[in-house]
């Protein structure tokens, strides 16, 4: 597609170089569908494979949302652990699924090395989950689990909203994956929650999602149950 993707000028907020990166077009992508994880599927070019600056000069990689979101210490541990190791590399130009993998992974790893939200390290990896996904790539439940695990802890620990998730989405969103990754008894657990929440009462389409989803947990945790006794 010609002109879907056009450059966008990025400042190192670590090494102050002046980089490149690729975002696309608005009128160039058209939803195809979402899954219930919130995963979208696009017709054309998809945002999500641009959703990470990586710096080509130090290594500094992160969601463009937060990419600016780095004080002195953390810099400093940029320095030390990523960019004394990197080999220059841009990813400025159109990217595979596989390149965006890269990329993904190399903001979960300085996401990790900056001790970030864990809310941030979820959504990293949900994202990194949906990417295999695209590939039908068995990785994809890996990610979920690290996912899920992260969301857990940030529900517990960190101010609400995560993202643009808010307390009866992010409820929803745990079971959820709880469900894909085969936690049944969880996935109940989380759905419960969420439709326990009279906040749900104003958000028509979760309400909806939750009580479908906590039936097919339900329907899945019983087979499972009755098999476990055959067995
Ligand atoms: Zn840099």
């Amino acid at each position: 597609m010609i002109n879907a993707l056009y450059d966008k000028e990025i400042t190192c907020p670590v090494c102050k170089n002046i980089f490149h990166t690729k975002k696309v077009r608005t009128s160039a992508t058209r939803v195809e569908k979402r899954d219930t994880d919130f995963c979208t599927h696009y017709i054309g070019e998809n945002p999500i494979l641009y959703n990470v600056c990586v710096c080509p000069m130090c290594g500094y990689a992160a969601l463009e949302s937060n990419f600016g979101e780095i004080n002195a210490t953390g810099k400093k541990k940029i320095e030390e652990s990523i960019s004394r190791r990197w080999v220059q590399r841009s990813f400025g130009e159109e990217r595979t699924v596989i390149e965006a993998i890269e990329t993904y992974k190399l903001a979960l790893l300085c996401s990790q090395i900056l001790a970030n939200k864990k809310g941030t390290l979820a959504n990293i990896c949900l994202r990194i989950a949906w990417l295999y996904r695209y590939l039908h790539h068995e990785k994809e439940f890996e990610f979920l689990t690290h996912a899920v695990g992260c969301f857990e802890q940030a529900f517990a620990n960190e101010p609400l909203p995560i993202g643009n998730l808010d307390e009866v989405s992010l409820m929803y969103l745990i079971g959820e994956l709880h469900r894909m990754i085969g936690n049944y008894e969880e996935a109940i657990e989380w759905f419960g929650k969420a439709i326990s929440n009279p906040a749900i009462r104003g958000k028509k389409k979760i309400d909806t999602m939750t009580r479908e989803q906590w039936k097919l947990a339900k329907d899945a945790f019983k087979n499972k149950r009755n098999q476990d006794q055959v067995g």
